[in-house]
């Protein structure tokens, strides 16, 4: 379940100095979560004591997406033990872990109907797997009650447990997203409890393990990285053979988190589209609003479709247009 509201989220962010939360630009604007579909989905994560990280992390798209009924679960409980500068989940001691939670994800999937279901988690470095059986319990019991339903997973980095990304892909799910988040420059300030290259080695590793899985992963830009070091990150993510890259604007949660410091305009993001995909990633997506599981399902569709056009030996234009007609802005 949620944390309780008077619980401090992040305690170990209370003694830093205020960053004050700048004024969106026009481009990023939201709607207010209003819809009937939005309260729908809101009560059946209630009802089956779900957390997603559309709420938990404050998602800017969460109007839009829980109206489809497109919530990302967030399972292994509601408190990480990292403590991200950039992140809003609640940190701190874990909660017990909920052996019913696997089968409530699969009700939820079966309630909401969803042709693709993306499930992410808190980091748990307290557990011996770090949560990767859990993982892998969930993915089987999606699997049984929604067997057409692809499963996209986004993992932590098991902090290298043994066997971790082993037990994971073993279950199989359609789609291995790990995030890189940001140019290793930024990772001691901004991910201080992750390394760049244990991440990298994490989504090289999944590929190896099962190249028929599709690999992800994500980044979020206006937090002074350059455009070069952005460059740099889609080298390596390519060389990792990753897939699917995702590019989205940072925005700051709380006066508590790390400040923005800029907003990315909308051409700067079709440029480094237009770059990702010159590199050969099978799909981009990337615009201020993009998050790793914005629009997920039907980027999947497109993802297949991009793989199926490159085996099947068309040029890198065609592949280019392909993605393109369905890229999401
Ligand atoms: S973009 Fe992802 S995290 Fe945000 S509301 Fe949509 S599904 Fe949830």
């Amino acid at each position: 379940m949620p944390i309780a509201p008077d619980r401090i989220r992040h305690p170990e962010k209370q003694k830093r100095p205020d960053n004050p939360i700048q004024r969106k630009p026009a481009w990023i604007r939201v709607k207010a979560p209003v819809s009937r579909e939005y309260h729908e989905t809101r009560e059946l994560m209630r009802t089956l004591r779900l957390n997603t990280v559309c709420e938990e992390a404050a998602c800017p798209n969460i109007g839009e997406c829980w109206a489809k009924g497109h919530a990302t679960v967030m399972i292994l409980g509601s408190v990480c033990t990292r403590a991200c500068a950039f992140c809003n989940v609640a940190t701190g001691r874990p909660d017990r872990l909920d052996p019913h939670e696997p089968e409530h994800v699969a009700e939820a999937c079966a309630g909401l109907g969803l042709s693709h279901i993306v499930v992410t988690s808190v980091d748990r470095d307290d557990l011996a797997d770090g949560g990767a059986r859990h993982f892998a319990n969930v993915i089987g019991a999606v699997r049984a009650t929604s067997p057409d339903t692809t499963i996209e997973v986004l993992t932590p980095d098991f902090k290298e447990k043994p066997g971790a990304v082993e037990t994971v892909t073993t279950a199989r799910p359609d789609v291995f997203n790990h995030n890189l988040e940001t140019v290793p420059r930024l990772y001691p300030s901004i991910r201080p409890g992750a390394r760049y290259f244990t991440s990298l080695a994490l989504l090289s590793k999944a590929k190896e393990l099962d190249p028929s899985i599709f690999t992800k992963s994500g980044l979020m830009v206006g937090l002074g990285e350059t455009a070069e070091e952005v460059y740099q990150v889609m080298d390596d993510l390519r060389a990792a053979d990753v897939d699917f890259l995702t590019i989205g604007q940072y925005l700051q949660p709380t006066p508590k988190h790390a400040a923005i410091d800029r907003f990315v305009p909308p051409d700067e993001f079709r440029t480094y589209e237009k770059v990702a995909r010159g590199k050969g990633f099978l799909m981009v997506s990337a615009s201020p609003l993009t998050r790793s599981s914005y629009l997920a399902g039907d980027d999947f569709e497109r993802l297949r479709a991009a793989r199926e056009a490159r085996l099947a030996g068309l040029g890198g234009i065609d592949l280019v247009e392909l993605a393109a007609d369905g890229a999401a802005e």
